[in-house]
């Protein structure tokens, strides 16, 4: 059976010295422990072991860090000017890139995923977001209007015009599906409008975040500008109370997205949140059969189903159905289950026992509401959180597995007669974060496009995303679009100042 120290031999130099550390979090400029000594482990889930410790932080953390990021934002860090912002983001993915085969390690001995798509998926995107929010720095503009006040005597003449400042000091709370990359999607585009952050990555997934987290202070960063609380859900609970956090930027289940908007009403604290999904996958009849298997497959098993976007509703036009759902069978049925360091490995094992679990109970359910198992179902021998990929033919919107959000490499498949079927079964869902249309017929894809109730559409290919593309869901999935010309506009206020000129 895989241990742990086959885990190790397997990580660089880099990598074992980080680990060997001992691991504080990042309060001030400083690397402390939890104030209540308290310390949570870090699971390595391709053997279920514990691999290292870190401080399991708490609220009285959270008030140190607030008061930190307030002193930064309104000292040092606000006569930063943005040349000088952009200039630090870019230092910051420098180290990044220099540090990339380390950090690349360090992700998929905490989470399970492949070494390649570590190595090239995340930390690519990773170090392309921060080098694309670093521009924007520079790139915060407000407008000039003539306003009419038709209602003010005559021959009186203003000028009015709009400023672009930043919302102030940031608690963000992100998952850990895609640690880094989440952790770079939040702070990279925070410090380049000027807030201030304090950054509480998943209990499951703490190791890249501190990792970067010494880069940000070798990148040179004033204290308090980036904070980083590791520890479970109560340092998350704690950045959303607190009086001094001016806005909480969230990436999570729907589930705590509803409880952080209830808890945040009173203080009417700015939000954003990215939440859950149930992505539908069309395939129509004259799509390409090969393609569209790959794509499918892809779609739902990519980073194995942990992914928010993930194509786990398929639909699939009649006269191609079976013989998509065959590929898909053969497809789940191919992939080689292992530790991520393993290049014949094709997929990892799942984040946690409670996910694994969690996945599993789904499969039992899909089965006893009359689900059709083409692949998966049968259990992995051995310490990891290995769960092998499932599809499930002539599933029913009545359905769970067609309903809730799985989070694991499991596919419902539906067929339909008629795109306008396709369009509303895609539709019937209290989430709307991605969808996908595959055909070789693009004005019907563009006219099936817009009717689609979801924030990220792709057509012909599912699960890309790049910082200069704007993110975020419609519906049960949140909302405060990230990425892209969205992103300038998610950490500032704009305030209208109006001159009387004459
Ligand atoms: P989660 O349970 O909602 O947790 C997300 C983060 O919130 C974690 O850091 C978690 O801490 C923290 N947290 C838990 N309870 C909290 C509370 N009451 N107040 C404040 N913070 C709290 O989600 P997850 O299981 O980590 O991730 C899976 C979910 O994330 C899926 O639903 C997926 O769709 C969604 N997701 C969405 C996107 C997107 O962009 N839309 C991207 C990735 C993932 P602990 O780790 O200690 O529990
Ligand atoms: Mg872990």
């Amino acid at each position: 059976m895989l241990t742990i120290a086959d885990q190790k031999t397997r990580l660089g130099e880099a990598a074992r010295s980080f680990l060997a550390s001992s691991r504080k979090m990042l309060i001030d400029g400083q690397w402390v422990a939890a104030q209540s000594g308290r310390t949570i482990d870090v699971v390595d889930p391709a053997t279920g072991l514990v691999l290292v410790d870190v401080p399991g932080g708490g609220a009285a953390d959270v008030d140190r860090a607030v008061a930190a990021a307030r002193r930064a934002f309104e000292g040092a860090w606000s006569g930063f000017r943005p040349v000088q912002r952009e200039r630090l983001l870019l230092k910051l993915a420098d180290l990044l890139e220099a540090n990339a085969d380390e950090l690349a390690e360090l992700e998929t001995i905490d989470n399970g995923k492949l070494l390649m798509m570590s190595r090239h998926a995340d930390l690519t995107l990773a170090i392309d977001s921060l080098r694309y929010m670093a521009g924007w720095a520079t790139k915060i503009e407000g407008t000039t209007i003539t306003p009419s006040f038709s209602y003010v005597p005559p021959g009186m003449e203003f000028t009015s015009q709009t400023l672009r400042e930043p919302v102030g000091v940031v608690g963000q709370i992100i998952p850990w599906n895609f640690p880094l990359v989440m952790a770079i999607w939040k702070i990279a585009p925070a410090l380049a409008a000027g807030c201030t952050v304090i950054l509480k990555p998943a209990e499951d997934t703490p190791l890249t975040a501190l990792r970067l987290g010494e880069l940000v202070c070798e990148a040179g960063f004033p204290d308090g500008v980036v904070n980083i609380v590791t520890g479970d859900a109560e340092p998350g609970v704690a950045l959303v109370d607190h009086p001094g956090v001016d806005k909480i930027a969230f990436t999570g289940s729907t589930e705590v997205g509803q409880i952080i908007q209830r808890r945040a009403a009173d203080s009417m604290k700015r939000l954003s949140l990215e939440l859950g999904g149930k992505s539908p996958v069309v395939i129509l009849k004259d799509a390409d059969v090969g393609m569209a298997v790959q794509g499918a497959a892809q779609a739902v098993f990519f980073n194995h189903g942990q992914v928010c976007t993930a194509g786990s509703r398929l639909f699939v036009e009649r006269p191609i159905y079976d013989a998509v759902m065959e590929g898909l069978a053969e497809v789940a049925n191919s992939f080689a289950l292992g530790s991520g360091f393993d290049s014949e490995t094709q997929m990892g094992p799942l984040i946690s026992a409670k996910q694994r679990d969690r996945v599993q109970g789904f499969l039992e359910t899909g089965r006893k509401e009359g689900g059709r198992l083409l692949a998966g179902g049968s259990p992995v021998e051995g310490g990891g959180f290995f769960f092998r990929p499932a599809v499930f033919a002539d599933t029913r919107p009545d359905m769970t597995i067609y309903r809730e959000e799985i989070f694991g490499p499991v596919l419902s498949a539906t067929p339909f007669d008629d795109v306008d079927t396709a369009v509303r079964l895609a539709n019937d869902s209290i989430y709307g974060l991605g969808a996908s249309v595959w055909t070789n017929n693009l004005s019907l894809a563009n006219r099936v496009v817009r009717k689609l109730k979801a924030g990220n559409v792709w057509v012909n290919c599912h699960n890309l995303l790049d910082p200069a593309v704007p993110f975020g869901g419609y519906r049960m999935s949140g909302y405060g679009s990230e990425l892209g010309h969205a992103a300038r506009d998610l950490y500032t206020e704009s305030k209208s100042v109006t001159t009387l000129l004459s």
